[in-house]
């Protein structure tokens, strides 16, 4: 029998198995994107709950064998499906000392440390990203969550507008929660609304054209129509196509002026802020109420993290606090972060965020940042000269939006084509992209956001498209 107390393992043994093994596999990061044979390694996995257990060598071992055999090298530097950040040598370090030490982020009582980098941690994002600091915030698991306790301080402050206390109380007998944005809108946006009771479709998406861009004259004309009855507006700071960004000082503008609650999903827009280069693509969001962002994205912290922040805390508390005769009470110095948002044990994130703020400081994320951005546009020039390559959009930041062409092919045979390069771009081990949809076309909209991309990965992103683009292309032409 193995009892993990008295097995009598060598913890540090283990633990060095595995350090090994890791700094092998970091230095391979570049190596291929994943195995052919990833999906059987990873349905190997199975089996009925052991009746005796192996000891703690026996899976270590298979996750270093077969494990690794289907995993995907996304923390590596070609891996530009979604949004997808890597990981800093300082926040993996200081990631495994979270696991290592296991503490509750719930509060002060539990862990002082954990408590105390949360709050070091959050103020110097807010100046990293040049947002008040008068402001509270929490960390969350990722932009998702960050999304629900943004809009969780939202509806608690339009239900006091309406007399209510939503906390207490709930919706029910109020009027729907008038929500309005861009068709740019995050799906996991409408998911908090979902699952805050608010639901998606309380929300009007003013659009002025088939990107989804936002019809400012439309949103003024409907939360003028309201006639000062409260309002939530979003606002995209980087939607996933194509990086681009609701004029956010505009939308402030109006909220102000009608009195609505303003809040933006910037989950890796917001680090626009960080270079002077593109900070003004986010001009405004230090006039809103709530500001999202992750950190598993662009930080380059491990899973998973993100943070919200809120200009005036009390609706953050009003929304989750979760008093109890044996939880401490939350005070200024030191807030019960289980009180500011959903969950009450939760990890200490905050370790890795420190460390990789501490080790890097703001000009080396600065650097990251640019790194990013030059990328972006080295592959949009790449793009542009190409005859093969046209760009969908405009590259404000970190994402290209562009597809391969062939003069003799129809839109629906490009649309096509593109969608056979994503899927096999997902098999070929070089790059991995996947495809999205903009204003009707197929295409592919890689995003830069790993601080190890090169300019070497990048001119890999354009040689693969094309490479693939005529081996598939040639085959459809003759069938
Ligand atoms: C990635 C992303 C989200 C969701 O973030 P998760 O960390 O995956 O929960 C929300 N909004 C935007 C704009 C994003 O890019």
């Amino acid at each position: 029998m193995a009892d993990p107390l008295t097995d009598g393992a060598d913890v540090s043994a283990l633990l060095r198995l595995v350090a090994d093994a890791a700094a092998e596999y970091l230095s391979e990061l570049d190596g291929p994107l994943r195995l052919e044979s990833s999906d059987e390694a990873a349905e190997s996995f199975g089996g009925p709950l052991p009746e005796d257990g192996d000891g703690p060598f026996e899976p270590i071992r298979e996750l270093l064998d077969r494990g690794l055999d289907a995993h995907v090298r996304s923390s590596g530097p070609r891996f530009f499906h979604w949004v997808i950040g890597g990981v800093t040598p300082a926040a993996l370090a200081a990631d495994w000392l979270t696991s290592t030490i296991d503490q509750n982020a719930g509060g002060w009582d539990a862990t002082p440390i954990g408590a105390r980098l949360e709050t070091v941690s959050l103020g110097w994002l807010r100046e990293l990203f040049g947002l008040p600091a008068e402001w509270g915030g929490v960390l969350t698991t990722g932009a998702t969550m960050a999304n629900f306790a943004g809009l969780a301080a939202a509806r608690q402050w339009w239900g006091e507008q309406h007399g209510a206390d939503v906390r207490n109380t709930g919706l029910a007998g109020l009027p729907a929660v008038p929500v309005f944005t861009s068709g740019w809108v995050h799906v996991t946006a409408l998911k908090a609304l979902s699952m805050l009771g608010i639901g998606r479709h309380a929300v009007t998406n003013c659009v002025a054209d088939e990107t989804g861009r936002l019809d400012l004259d439309q949103l003024d004309r409907r939360l003028r129509e309201l006639g000062g009855a409260p309002a939530i507006v979003i606002g995209n700071a980087g939607e996933v196509n194509a990086g681009h960004f609701d004029p956010i000082d505009q939308i402030a503008d109006l909220t102000e002026r009608h009195g609505a609650w303003l809040h933006v999903d910037g989950a890796f827009g917001l680090f626009a802020r960080v270079s002077p280069r593109t900070a003004a693509l986010a001009d405004g969001v230090e006039r809103a109420q709530s500001v999202i962002s992750d950190g598993h994205k662009w930080l380059n912290v491990p899973y998973d993290c993100g943070f919200a922040f809120v200009r005036d805390t009390s609706h953050l508390a009003g929304a989750f606090v979760a008093g109890a005769d044996y939880l401490p009470e939350s005070e200024d110095e030191r807030p019960v972060y289980g009180f500011l948002g959903p969950e009450l044990s939760r990890r200490a994130r905050s370790l890795a965020v420190w460390a990789t703020l501490k080790a890097y400081g703001r000009s080396g994320y600065r650097a990251v940042v640019e790194r990013c951005l030059d990328n972006a546009a080295h592959l949009r020039d790449i793009v542009e000269q190409s005859d093969e390559l046209e760009l969908l959009a405009a590259v404000p930041l970190n994402i290209v939006c562009f597809r391969y062409r062939r003069d003799e092919l129809s839109e629906e045979e490009l649309d096509e084509l593109n969608l056979a390069i994503g899927e096999r771009s997902l098999k070929d081990g070089r790059v991995y992209m996947g495809t999205t949809r903009w204003a009707g076309k197929v295409a592919f909209r890689p995003a830069f956001v790993n601080f190890r991309t090169t300019r070497a990965d990048t001119e890999l992103i354009a040689e693969t498209v094309c490479d693939l683009g005529r081996q598939i292309a040639p085959v459809r032409a003759s069938a």
